[in-house]
């Protein structure tokens, strides 16, 4: 790579993440035969691998989040995209040649680019209560997918009330004999279909207008101690041998925030073509501040991500068509 004094051995774009945002952005930059490399983390995984089935993916109405994951990567490797296994720890300026860039340090090593595309998606928020970090594998959950089936014929209390809790909590009827949702408000958030569902399942039960106070166990989970927020003392423990924690998202933005615009919730701020508030950082999925968070929501944000990305890189160079 000459142009402009760019050192040879730079990839045009390094990406963050491989979720759905990740791997389809890497599937357009190596279409737009972008050198690009993707790091998709080595102790974290895409959030759709810990879910069962996707019912929502358009052309595919039976996938399963692991078989989706993995169709996206296939897909983006047949048409070049390198795919590492390595955690990113820094992203920091870098001067390439006449123009500036990025080095990303990675626990594997260290790469230049032209351009970031951060697709780190998100992690699930926890209830911060007694008891609950200490019995996290232990009966304290965040996985339905991953632990449901350690629960046939036990009871378990599922903590939310959008999309996702009702989803994990029917697929958790599949095993357990009692599944109580636990949700804050007085009715549910999730959409029309799983309510329906929910409400037709014999085996779900729910604790309205109710919060959990403490998690209750000592070397498993016993029960789980749950308190009114309409009458103040009415608190009660319901028997359960698993705790299902889904009451929402932290972005995993802590790698950008002191270079790129975040909102109150840490969600990367960007444009409608992804572009962030710092020069050729790109940003996709469900680290970025925007109004639904699925699959194909992610899916698109990525390809919109590597379309900038490409036209910025072509400015860069000099190249611009
Ligand atoms: C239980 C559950 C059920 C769901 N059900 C559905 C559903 O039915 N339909 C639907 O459309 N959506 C569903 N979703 C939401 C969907 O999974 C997300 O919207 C989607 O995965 C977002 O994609 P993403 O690529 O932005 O982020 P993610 O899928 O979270 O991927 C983020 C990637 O970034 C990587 N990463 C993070 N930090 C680093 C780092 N420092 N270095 C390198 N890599 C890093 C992670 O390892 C991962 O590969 C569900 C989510 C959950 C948790």
């Amino acid at each position: 790579m000459a142009e402009r004094g760019i050192p040879a051995g730079t990839h045009d774009v390094v990406i963050v993440g491989g979720g759905p945002a990740g791997l389809t952005t890497g599937l357009y930059a190596a279409r737009a035969n972008l050198n690009t490399v993707l790091c998709e983390g080595s102790g974290t995984v895409s959030q759709i691998t810990i879910t069962d089935l996707i019912e929502n993916y358009p052309g595919l109405p039976d996938v399963t989040g692991f078989e989706l994951i993995n169709r996206f990567r296939e897909q983006a490797i047949r048409f070049g995209l390198t795919v590492k296994a390595e955690e990113v720890l820094e992203i920091a300026p870098r001067a390439l040649g006449d123009v500036m860039g990025w080095k990303v340090t990675t626990g594997g090593g260290e790469y230049r680019a032209c351009a970031v595309i951060v697709a780190t998606g998100a992690a699930w928020r926890r209830l911060g209560v007694p008891g609950e970090e200490g019995l996290i594998g232990k009966g304290v959950s965040f996985c339905a997918t991953c632990d449901g089936p350690f629960y046939r014929n036990r009871e378990v209390v599922v903590v939310g009330g959008g999309d996702t809790a009702v989803q994990e909590a029917l697929f958790l009827t599949r095993f357990a004999s009692r599944v109580t949702i636990v949700h804050r408000r007085g009715r549910l958030r999730a959409t029309g279909v799983l309510r329906d569902r929910a409400f037709a399942n014999k085996k779900i039960e729910f604790a309205w207008e109710s919060v959990v106070s403490e998690i209750r166990g000592e070397n498993a989970v016993t029960g789980v101690v749950v308190k009114s927020v309409k009458l103040p003392g009415d608190t009660r423990e319901i028997p359960a041998e698993g705790a299902f924690i889904f009451i929402g998202l932290n972005p995993l933005t802590q790698l950008v925030r002191h270079l790129v615009h975040c909102d109150d919730g840490g969600y990367i701020t960007v444009d409608s073509t992804m572009r962030t508030s710092a020069p050729g950082i790109f940003a996709c999925g469900d680290c970025t501040k925007k109004s639904l968070r699925q699959v194909v929501t992610a899916c698109g944000d990525g390809a919109t991500a590597a379309h900038a990305a490409e036209l910025y890189i072509d400015e860069l160079k000099g190249q611009a068509y």
